[in-house]
């Protein structure tokens, strides 16, 4: 598996000019002609702003607009290597990691990182299918009694064996809430394996889900033939990992964020190199686009 290296990185992103004009391309890269005169798309980079201007009328575009990099007045060099961080850890990048590598103060670290992990969020997937595993799990401060406590915030996760992973976090899991992110996640031709809890018992009669096999962890089972939520658990002892060790704690309006980060590195783990690309492309395109 070949890496984005540092090296390169900072070959390709060492100055602002030339994350501006990574923006600018993403963002206006396309355009055959300019919007406003209709002349041939060709532009110039002003150097006071972070602006481009048409060569013909003069009109000026501004590449940061409606983007998180838009009010900043933190270098996009910086934040360019910011979203690099997000890219080759395993387990999450701290805010006071970030405030560490690039002397700015915990909050403008700590609002760096959310804003990059919301340009993470909102990715799209395709239908999970082959096999599938369902759970649940809570999160919550470590000292909390384990388990389906109220105290915990409640994550309903979906995974594709050798694929992605699609996880929530969820106001309560019962099947109004559930079945539905089944019908829009999972191909219904999946295998999937879940344990026995309850919420999963009409999966075949109310979603058409023919194949749902059930192991019984009560019985301390874990695997019978195909049937298994190994994958899944993996998962979540991952996200625990992220959530406790990089971060102490998380806050339940924010573990969504944390969640959509943990999930893009894991449907990501085979593709290190491309990983930066894919969070700087999920930009929000120009308007009339
Ligand atoms: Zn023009």
């Amino acid at each position: 598996m070949s890496k984005f290296t540092i090296n390169e990185f900072r070959k390709k992103y060492a100055t602002d000019a030339a994350c501006l004009d990574k923006i600018f391309t993403l963002r206006y890269g396309k355009l055959q002609a300019c919007p406003e005169c209709a002349s041939p798309a060709s532009f110039r980079r002003i150097t006071t702003r972070r602006c481009y201007q048409c060569k013909h009328c003069y009109a000026q575009f501004y590449p940061t607009a409606g983007t998180v990099f838009e009010k900043t007045r933190t270098p996009l060099s910086d934040w360019f290597y910011v979203i690099y961080l997000f890219t080759t850890t395993r387990n999450g990048v701290s805010a006071k990691e970030i405030e560490r590598q690039l002397g700015v103060t915990y909050k403008c670290a700590f609002r760096m990182g959310h804003c990059v992990r919301k340009l993470i969020g909102g990715m799209d997937m395709e239908k999970l299918k082959g096999f599938v595993e369902m759970d649940e799990a809570y999160y919550g401060p470590k000292n909390t009694d384990s388990g389906r406590s109220l105290k915990k915030s409640v994550v309903f996760g979906m995974v594709e064996r050798q694929g992605n992973v699609k996880a929530l976090k969820m106001e309560n899991v019962t099947k109004e809430t559930v079945y539905p992110l089944i019908a829009q996640h999972v191909n219904k031709d999946a295998k999937v394996s879940t344990d026995e809890f309850g919420l999963y018992i009409s999966l075949r009669k109310d979603l058409g889900i023919e194949n749902h096999g059930v192991i019984r962890h009560g019985l301390n089972k874990y695997r019978e033939g195909s049937i298994s939520t190994n994958t899944i658990e993996g998962y979540w002892s991952h996200l625990k990992r992220m959530l406790h060790g990089t971060h102490i704690h998380v806050s339940g309006k924010y573990l969504q964020n944390y969640i959509d980060e943990n999930s893009f590195r894991y449907n990501n783990r085979k593709n290190q190199h491309g990983m930066f690309e894919a969070i700087i492309n999920h930009l929000p395109k120009r308007e009339n686009e």
